[in-house]
């Protein structure tokens, strides 16, 4: 069992192969685990509640080939069709949100006032993506979280002309990135020195402005966005250093916060996230919850929440057998995530954090190489267009490996 796992000791051992789970949230994690489940070879009943109408899908395209190509079909991003579903007997209870949950009665409440009872309560809610409270209310303002927000974003970019992206983070790239294949102009605007310095530091965030400057990208760092103005539609945007810039889009990619605003009342512990021991156990018995609205204690006893795909199927993992009674697998996880931004494919494995050493070992004026170095380990390899050569870096970084057995 990876160290510091507990498993709660009244499950070892007793068949819960039976039991009802109900998971809340229609996206990659609750279908995942009801998966799993399945193929753990649980029977028992299974409910999935979302808020949303559509099958559970995937959300990385969102930003990227739904935001750009030509045509696409909803199919393309399912994460299963609706026969999986019937298949492994999963009730799916789409359109409908859970307000509320009860503990002490293991039962759930819906919008429409159903309640639902649970032996297992699984919370996969996901994030609400962040507004700017005193932007007006005018079309042609988007954030981008699901299926339906990419869509409409889709329909206007089709005719718009100059789009002002508020926050060069990883979404807010990426849909520079599919904006510009549209051929629409781009002013994308981030308070920080570079895009994305906070997570990946100002070195390899220069390296991002580069390439989005190369594509023809209005790139602004160290301003922000004061005020967007218009008659019932954007018309023009003023930066915090008063520049103003004419634009018929604005797209908010300013970063989300965990989806548990329904939870009030309810006694779980929540704390940027819904706090879970290191196997996704919350403060309720009988209660759990993983992905990204969920904040797991780490190998290091730390809480820290995730908001990347790959984190997902890790948690998922670890979860499934531990409802079912078993021990958690035993496996050093390396963190991983990318973001596709035009052809170049940037890729993060490890923990780089921004205040690491940064070894930039290739550089061809677009693709790039990098190595973080922490106490004088391996702590991350972050590569733009390099992917073999980040993988090859895995094995080092979960030895926890000198910086010199890497930089050669
Ligand atoms: C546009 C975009 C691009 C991304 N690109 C990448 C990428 O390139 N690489 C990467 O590593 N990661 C990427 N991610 C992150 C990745 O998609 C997430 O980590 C993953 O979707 C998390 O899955 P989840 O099931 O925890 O949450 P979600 O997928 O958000 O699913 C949560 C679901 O719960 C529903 N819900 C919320 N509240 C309720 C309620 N009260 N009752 C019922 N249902 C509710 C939501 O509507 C949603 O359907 C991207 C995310 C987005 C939004």
């Amino acid at each position: 069992m990876p160290a510091g796992h507990r498993v709660r000791t009244v499950f070892v051992g007793e068949d819960r192969t039976q039991a009802k789970v109900v998971i809340v949230g229609g996206g990659l994690a609750a279908s995942r685990v009801a998966e799993q489940l399945r193929r753990a070879e649980h029977t028992g009943e299974i409910v999935i509640v979302s808020d949303e109408v559509h099958l559970p899908y995937d959300r990385p395209p969102l930003s990227k080939d739904v935001l750009h190509k030509d045509s696409h079909d909803f199919a393309d991003v399912t994460l299963k069709p609706r026969e999986f579903y019937d298949e492994n007997n999963i009730t799916l209870r789409l359109g409908s949100a859970a307000t509320a949950v009860n503990t002490e009665a293991s039962t759930i409440t819906l919008a429409d006032g159903t309640e639902l009872g649970y032996d297992d309560l699984i919370i996969a809610t996901g994030l609400v993506p962040r507004r700017v409270p005193s932007f007006p209310d005018l079309a042609g303002i988007h954030v981008l979280r699901s299926y339906d927000e990419s869509q409409a974003l889709r329909r206007e970019a089709g005719s718009a002309r100059r789009a002002v992206i508020v926050g060069a983070g990883f979404i807010g790239c990426e849909v520079a990135a599919s904006l510009r294949t549209l051929n629409v102009e781009v002013v994308l605007v981030e308070p920080q020195p570079e895009p994305l310095a906070s997570v990946l530091g100002a070195q390899i965030g220069a390296l991002v402005t580069r390439l989005h400057r190369a594509e023809g990208v209005d790139v602004r760092t160290g301003v922000g966005v004061a005020e967007v103005l218009g008659d019932g539609k954007v018309q023009k945007v003023v930066l915090s250093d008063g520049t103003e810039v004419e634009a018929d889009l604005v797209v908010v990619g300013i970063g989300s916060r965990p989806a548990t605003d329904w939870l009030e009342g309810s006694g779980l512990a929540v704390d940027n996230g819904i706090v879970c021991d290191n196997v996704g156990a919350t403060s309720a018995p009988h209660v759990w919850a993983l992905g990204d609205v969920a904040s797991w204690r780490d190998a290091t006893g730390h809480q820290a929440r995730v908001e990347h795909w790959s984190n997902v199927a890790e948690q998922a993992r670890v979860l499934v057998p531990v409802l079912l009674g078993q021990e958690p697998p035993e496996a050093v996880v390396v963190p991983y995530f990318w973001s596709d931004q035009y052809d170049v494919k940037i890729q993060c494995l490890g923990e780089p954090e921004a205040d690491d050493i940064v070894h930039v070992v290739e550089d061809d004026g677009r693709k790039f190489l990098a190595y973080y170095e922490r106490d004088g380990v391996v702590a991350g390899v972050v590569g733009g267009g390099m992917p073999g050569k980040v993988m090859k870096a895995r094995s080092k970084i979960a030895a926890g490996a000198p910086i010199s057995d890497i930089l050669g």
